[in-house]
């Protein structure tokens, strides 16, 4: 005998919505605990899954669980993302229509490592024709390629992925995964010229110099040894004991010989990577003025040999300034810290335009031809997986913490309009009485971040264009100015005496859904700006390496005026992915990282009640209680399970609302099991449906 401890005490619920004490966080805690302690990481809040990283292998992930998933009823089996993958896999098939499935949590919480199992889910169990295993190697294969160029080591994610990422996979008619198309948002480029104490650059560049052959490194003039490099060793940790750079190289030639990559294309790449690490290792000297000089043109010279330039004109172009006056141009030499600052800006835009360059050449890659020309085209339906940076709240704040958190705001928004708003309109075009459910709607921080002429964004931009000298002081002051009543946004001007303290001079702060963050202002401008000379920019314009010509011309001709802001960029680009997500059945994936220590089988209360807040757990279990699991259309559940009782079966002749009504009368539902609206049944409980689902199997 076990004892008296029921199934539920020892292990939890597999469903948070059948907790008695469904709005309590500590109810809730206690049951992600019970089942954390017993390696079962997955639970459902209906069909939402929640996700805790074990940090350790489980082996939960074999063909036999796979087989073991597919076609199987939601709530049969213990909560799995290949339920969810699978799911929204056979709605898409049957009804044809689009989803998408969003992994958000912080960073570690293994977001990535989920997409990455739905994606080998689906190859793995989709059918597939010999014609097509291309297609499904090269999306499984594009994962490698871009986490080596977009995936770095941090302090918090030994595999952190610097990049957010949406990715479609394309099924034809008959299920079978056709193609695929990748969208990637604002890589961190900041980290090609600077990383914090134990952090790494891009993993791409240690793999190079562990694993490339004698022949290449030759080729590239490169040394074996990362510490010889300032871009590779300022964050004092070049070796990491669990990333082997070795392996992971083979991985990544492997991927690229699979995806369609050219010698050229190749050698083109990695010219741009060894360019970067010589351009790390530029010395300047500062001359009687003040001016920079370049005593050493070693380095030079092995970038304008790899990037196909002239060696007197890259120098001229790192140590001068091509500015516009009246009816002439004017050279002038750069002091030496703008020296710095453009050798840093020509590594970085040229690492993310490569970046975006190799998303492009992979997407190419994807488009299936033969899926493209055939007549059953336009019947192709889609899953998307959006992998995409948690909110983020640091010691230290800046720009790109801005943007991520902004990011997460429209997020939010969405979640609201798919489930929290629609949940009540259905309820009210049925006519269904229910509770409603307070909840806290973001739009308000939205705005405030990007209306039009009023939002921090385009104060930001107004600051970039403005004539005269202007400065991360004076964008705060014009914040204040602007948005300084907003209910969301603080300054230590306009806080009361108890904030104040808490926020320093250059700084502001953000009342965002999933609590505060407080941003110093400190590179704002810059960041926004981006700027690189147009004397660098014309240099590499004429670049013999065509990847580099392609992507600096492109963007030239395209803006013959000035480029929109770094800050403007991201919020059209997130404005077309909520575009891209509203119109797909959504799918939630929500992921938690037990501990800040990457340990397995530690579970830290204090920050897992963190995370639970603000991916909005509660409520979204909340609205799930008060609401109905499930629902469909009165012929749709009459059709299923007419067998069930002897007024329907085998046929009903009268409507077919009052056939459901006498068929669960029949089956015997208690009046808080369900209710009946105009068009639908509403069932508030899974097990009711899943017990009737039952009853039809064996009938
Ligand atoms: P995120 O993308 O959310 O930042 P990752 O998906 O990269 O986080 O996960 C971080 C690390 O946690 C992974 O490298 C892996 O070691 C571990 N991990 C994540 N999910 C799992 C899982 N389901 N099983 C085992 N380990 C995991
Ligand atoms: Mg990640």
């Amino acid at each position: 005998m076990e004892g008296t401890l029921t199934a539920r005490d020892k292990v939890g619920v597999q469903d948070f919505v059948l907790l008695d004490a469904y709005t309590s966080e500590s109810a809730f805690v206690d049951n992600l605990r019970k089942r954390f302690s017993k390696n079962l990481i997955y639970t459902y809040i209906g069909t939402l899954l929640v996700s805790v990283n074990p940090y350790q292998e489980l082996g939960i992930y074999t063909l036999n669980q796979m087989e073991l998933y597919q076609g199987v009823n939601f709530f049969e089996l213990p909560p799995h993302i290949y339920a969810i993958a699978d799911n929204a896999y056979r709605v898409m098939c049957s009804e044809l229509n689009n989803h998408f499935i969003l992994i958000s949590g912080e960073s570690g919480a293994g977001k990535t490592e989920a997409s990455k199992k739905i994606l080998q889910y689906f190859a793995v169990t989709c059918p597939m024709t010999e014609s097509l295993q291309i297609a499904r190697d090269r999306l499984l294969l594009s994962n490698p390629v871009l986490e080596a160029f977009g995936n770095a080591k941090t302090l918090r994610n030994d595999n952190s992925s610097r990049f957010g990422k949406y990715m479609d996979i394309q099924f034809d008619f008959k299920g079978i995964p056709v193609g695929g198309h990748i969208i990637s948002y604002l890589i961190e480029k900041s980290r090609v010229v600077y990383q914090n104490q134990g952090e790494r650059n891009f993993h791409i560049f240690y793999q190079l110099l562990e694993g490339g052959e004698e022949e290449l490194l030759a080729y590239l003039g490169l040394e074996r040894d990362p510490q010889l490099y300032k871009y590779l060793s300022q964050g004092q940790c070049v070796k990491e004991s669990s990333i082997n750079d070795k392996n992971d190289w083979k991985t990544v030639s492997n991927a690229f010989s699979v995806i369609d990559f050219t010698e050229e294309d190749l050698e083109n790449l990695f010219g741009i990577i060894a360019s970067v690490l010589h351009l790390g290792n530029i010395y300047f000297k500062e001359d009687d003025q003040g001016c920079a000089t370049i005593p050493d043109t070693h380095e030079i010279k092995w970038i304008a040999k790899l990037l196909g330039v002239h060696p007197s004109v890259l120098l001229d172009a790192l140590t001068h300034r091509k500015i516009e006056a009246k009816t002439e141009e004017v050279i002038c030499p750069l002091m030496l810290d703008l020296s710095i600052y453009a050798r840093d800006a020509m590594a970085k835009a040229v690492y993310e335009r490569t970046f975006t360059w190799l998303v492009n050449k992979i997407n190419s890659s994807l488009v299936n031809k033969s899926a493209s020309s055939s007549p059953d085209f336009t019947r192709k339906t889609v899953i998307g997986l959006l992998d995409i940076y948690g909110f983020e709240v640091f010691d230290k704040n800046g720009f790109e913490q801005f943007c991520i958190n902004y990011c997460n705001e429209k997020l939010q928004q969405l979640l609201i309009e798919r489930t929290l708003k629609a949940e009540q309109a259905e309820y009210e075009v049925e006519g269904i009485e229910w509770e409603p459910i307070q909840y806290f709607n973001n739009k308000i921080i939205c705005d405030l971040v990007e209306e039009r002429h009023k939002g921090i964004i385009s104060i930001l931009d107004e600051e970039c264009i403005r004539p005269g000298p202007a400065t991360d002081l004076s964008f705060l002051e014009k914040l204040e100015e602007k948005v300084g009543k907003h209910a969301h946004f603080q300054t230590r001007k306009l806080a009361g005496p108890k904030g104040r303290q808490r926020i320093g001079w250059m700084e502001f702060r953000l009342l965002h859904y999933a609590g505060e963050v407080t941003y110093c202002t400190k590179g704002f401008l810059e960041k926004n700006n981006d700027l690189l000379y147009r004397h660098l920019k014309e240099v590499l314009c004429q670049s013999k390496n065509s990847i580099l010509r392609e992507c600096f011309l492109a963007a030239e001709l395209k803006n013959r005026r000035r480029p929109p802001t770094v800050g403007t960029q991201f919020k059209n680009s997130l404005s077309s992915l909520l575009e891209i997500l509203i119109s797909k059945e959504p799918w939630y994936i929500r992921c938690i990282k037990p501990n800040d220590g990457k340990e397995p089988s530690k579970f830290d209360d204090l920050v897992i009640r963190h995370q639970i807040k603000y991916l909005g757990l509660m409520e979204h279990l909340r609205v799930r209680r008060a609401g109905f699991a499930y629902r469909r259309q009165y012929e749709g559940f009459l059709q299923r399970y007419k067998s069930l009782c002897p007024d329907t079966w085998p046929h009903w002749h009268g409507p077919p609302a009052e056939g459901v009504e006498r068929l669960i009368k029949y089956i015997g539902y208690t009046p808080e099991e369900y209710k009946l609206g105009k068009t639908k049944i509403f069932i508030r409980f899974p097990r009711t449906l899943f017990a009737t689902e039952d009853a039809f199997e064996f009938s």
